[in-house]
């Protein structure tokens, strides 16, 4: 089956344990949780959901049919004259596991890549990644209940007491950003006082639109 991708880009990290570290990104097509049409959104799990996931159109997006062209193509996204840094590859989307797989991972360590993944959680991730964030969304099945960071959009993601227990590295509330500026401080205000009373959380924000980044 040959891997959908919308698009792959270098940037920076811009949320949870590796904010701030240089990235390349790989935004697989598609998602379990919501199909992406605008009329449908309302009633899908993730009616908050600002992430264009649909095609394969977008910055060095296509249908690559094997592992090795996927990952060549990532690689050829890191910049040239940085071969004293590891490079690093977030596969995301959407939903990455729908695609992701072993092959990929492998062809990518290969090439030198440090491999993370972005997740729902309603699918295993595989075990040879290096780095697992996990956010767990109302209303599906989290089945990815350990891993190397659990990631929340607050107040609109499960309820933090619900997932606290679960075996993972670190655990990040992300405010819930909104079109309305006073919503968006109401969310970062309660986020932060969350983490005050419970300071196993700690706080986030999607960094890269403050720094103007995609
Ligand atoms: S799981 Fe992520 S990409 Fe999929 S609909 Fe929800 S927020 Fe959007």
């Amino acid at each position: 089956m040959p891997y959908s991708v919308k698009e792959i880009y270098y940037t920076l990290q811009g949320e949870g344990f590796h904010s701030g570290r240089a990235a390349v990104f790989c935004r697989f097509a598609g998602c379990n949780l919501w199909n992406g049409k605008e009329e449908d959104k309302k009633d899908a799990a993730c009616w908050f959901c600002d992430t264009d996931f649909v095609g394969t159109d977008g910055a060095n997006g296509g249908k690559f049919d094997t592992a090795s062209s996927l990952a060549q193509k990532i690689a050829s996204c890191w910049p040239a004259g940085l071969e004293n840094i590891q490079p690093m590859i977030v596969f995301t989307g959407g939903e990455p596991l729908l695609q992701l797989d072993d092959s990929l991972i492998k062809e990518c360590k290969q090439l030198g890549f440090y491999t993370a993944v972005e997740t729902n959680g309603t699918i295993t991730a595989p075990k040879t990644l290096d780095w697992i964030t996990v956010s767990p969304k109302p209303g599906s099945e989290l089945v990815q209940t350990e891993g190397s960071e659990l990631k929340l959009v607050y107040p609109h993601d499960v309820p933090p007491e619900s997932v606290t227990e679960l075996a993972f590295e670190h655990f990040y509330l992300s405010p819930m950003t909104s079109d309305d500026p006073s919503a968006t401080s109401a969310n970062m205000l309660a986020s932060a006082r969350y983490c005050l009373r419970n300071p196993q959380w700690q706080l986030t924000m999607q960094a890269h639109k403050l720094w103007g980044i995609p």
